[in-house]
C-alpha cells in the first residue's frame, strides 16, 4: 500500500509493478493533484526518467526558461537574473509532470481516491490498515509517500513537530492568465521579508506566480484555502509592482497551493513493515530545488531493493536508506543555504553574473548509486 499519489507515490507504483509487485495507492484528493509551479530535475533523476521511458516526453515539457528580470515597485527592471542561478538541468511545470507520471502509472496499480489511512497496526507478516471511508485491509508493506505533512509518519513514527523543521519561509503558488505576455521568462520582485515572481514558459499559455514571505510559525487550517489566501493577502497588502493584480488572480485560482518551506529530519525511515518515501521521510524544502529528483530516485531505489531482496523487506529498507541517506543530507544542506539567502537584498549585476558562472559547481551534490535493477 502506498499512501499519496504525488511524484513519489506514482513513481513507486510504476516501479513496483515493473518488478512484479501489486501496489495499491491511496490519495486523499479526488484525483492526482496537478497544481504547482515548476520543478527542477538534476543528475540521476534524468536517468530514472530515461529508464521509465519518460525522458523524451519530460524533455518536451522543458520550460527552457531564459534569464529573468528583477523589477522594482514600479515594474522597472534593475538587474537581469541569469537562468543558471535558478533553473536546474531540466525544468518542467509541476502539474504536467504529475500528469505524465500518472499516465505511466495508472494501469500499474489499484487507486483509491478521496480516502486516507486512519490507523495502522503491524504484526509479524502484514500491516493492518484502517481507512477514513473504505473497509480495513491487510497489506504486506505500507509506504508513506504522503508528503511533508505525512499521515503515515504521524501514525507510525510520531508527531509532526518531532521531525518537521520549518525554515521560516511560507510560499503560495498558483497559475493565472499570462497577462504580462511573458515568454520563457519571468519577473521577480523583492521587498523586505517578501518576494514574488511570475514565470511563463510558452507551453500552455498560462503563467505561474509564487508569493513568498518570512514567518516562523503560522497557525492556520491546512485544508482551508480561504484562510490561507487571507494570510497571503494581508502579508502583501500595500506592496507595489503587480502584487494587487496577483492577489486578485490568487482568489480565483483553481490550483492554489500554500505551505511552509520545511525539512524532514529522521534517524530512520523504516519501522517494521512501514517505510517513508520522498518529502514524507526526507523533504529538503523547495529552496533546495531537489525535492522531485529525490522522490523519483527514492522510488526507483526502494522498488529495486525490494525486488532484489526477494521478500526480505528489512534488508531492502536498509539498502534503500544507505543508498539515499548521503544524497539527502547534501540536498538538505543546499535547502538550508537557499533559505538563508532567500530574502537578501537583490545583488548587483556583477554578483549575479558571478553566481551564474559558479552555479553548476555550487549546486552539484554527491551522486547516488543507481544500480540497474532488472525490471520487466
Ligand atoms: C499540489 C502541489 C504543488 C506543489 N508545487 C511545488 C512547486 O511548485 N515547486 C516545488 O519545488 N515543489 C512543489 N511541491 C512539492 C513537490 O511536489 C515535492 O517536494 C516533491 O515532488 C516530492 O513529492 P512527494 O510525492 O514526496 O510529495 P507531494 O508532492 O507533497 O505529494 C504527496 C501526495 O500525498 C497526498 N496526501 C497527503 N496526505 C495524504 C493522506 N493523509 N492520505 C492520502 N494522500 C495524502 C497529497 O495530496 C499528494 O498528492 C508541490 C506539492 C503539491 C502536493
Amino acid at each position: 500500500m502506498i499512501s499519496g499519489a504525488g511524484v513519489a507515490g506514482l513513481a513507486l507504483a510504476y516501479w513496483l509493478d515493473r518488478h512484479g509487485f501489486q501496489p495499491t495507492v491511496i490519495e486523499r484528493a479526488r484525483q492526482v493533484r496537478h497544481g504547482g509551479y515548476a520543478v527542477d530535475f538534476r543528475g540521476e533523476a534524468l536517468d530514472v526518467l530515461d529508464r521509465m521511458e519518460l525522458l523524451e516526453p519530460v524533455r518536451a515539457l522543458d520550460t527552457q526558461m531564459g534569464d529573468a528580470a528583477m523589477v522594482d515597485a514600479e515594474g522597472r527592471q534593475y538587474v537581469t537574473l541569469p537562468a543558471a542561478v535558478f533553473a536546474g538541468d531540466l525544468e518542467v511545470p509541476k502539474g504536467q509532470l504529475t500528469r505524465l507520471l500518472h499516465a505511466a502509472a495508472q494501469d500499474r496499480a489499484e487507486y483509491l481516491f478521496s480516502d486516507s489511512i486512519s490507523a495502522v497496526e503491524q504484526d509479524g507478516d502484514s500491516v493492518h490498515v484502517t481507512f477514513g471511508n473504505g473497509p480495513p485491509r491487510r497489506f504486506d508493506l505500507l509506504v508513506g509517500a504522503d508528503g511533508l505533512h505525512s499521515r503515515t509518519r504521524a501514525l507510525v513514527f510520531g508527531p509532526e513537530e518531532r521531525f518537521v523543521h520549518p525554515l521560516g519561509i511560507h510560499t503560495a503558488i498558483f497559475s493565472l492568465p499570462n497577462y504580462l505576455g511573458l515568454r520563457r521568462t519571468g519577473q521577480l520582485y523583492v521587498s523586505p521579508g517578501k518576494a514574488a515572481n511570475v514565470f511563463a514558459g510558452d507551453l500552455d499559455g498560462r503563467a505561474r506566480a509564487a508569493l513568498h514571505f518570512t514567518a516562523e510559525e503560522l497557525e492556520y487550517d491546512r485544508h482551508d484555502t480561504g484562510e490561507q489566501q487571507r494570510i497571503v493577502a494581508e502579508r502583501f497588502a500595500g506592496e507595489g509592482w503587480e502584487i494587487p493584480r496577483l492577489l486578485t488572480e490568487m482568489r480565483t485560482a483553481e490550483d492554489f497551493w500554500f505551505d511552509a518551506n520545511a525539512q524532514v529530519m529522521m534517524d530512520t525511515w523504516a519501522s517494521g513493515r512501514v517505510v517513508l518515501l520522498g518529502d514524507a521521510g526526507y523533504c529538503a524544502a523547495p529552496t533546495s530545488g531537489r525535492g522531485t529528483s529525490q522522490a523519483l530516485i527514492g522510488a526507483y531505489v526502494l522498488a529495486g531493493e525490494l525486488a532484489q531482496a526477494g521478500g526480505d523487506h528489512t534488508a531492502a529498507f536498509r539498502a534503500y536508506e544507505s543508498a539515499m541517506r548521503p544524497f539527502v543530507t547534501e540536498h538538505q544542506a543546499v535547502g538550508r543555504e537557499g533559505a538563508e539567502r532567500f530574502f537578501m537584498p537583490a545583488p548587483t549585476q556583477e554578483v549575479l553574473d558571478m553566481l551564474a558562472a559558479d552555479a553548476p559547481e555550487k549546486t552539484r551534490t554527491r551522486a547516488v548509486r543507481l544500480p540497474d535493477y532488472a525490471a520487466r
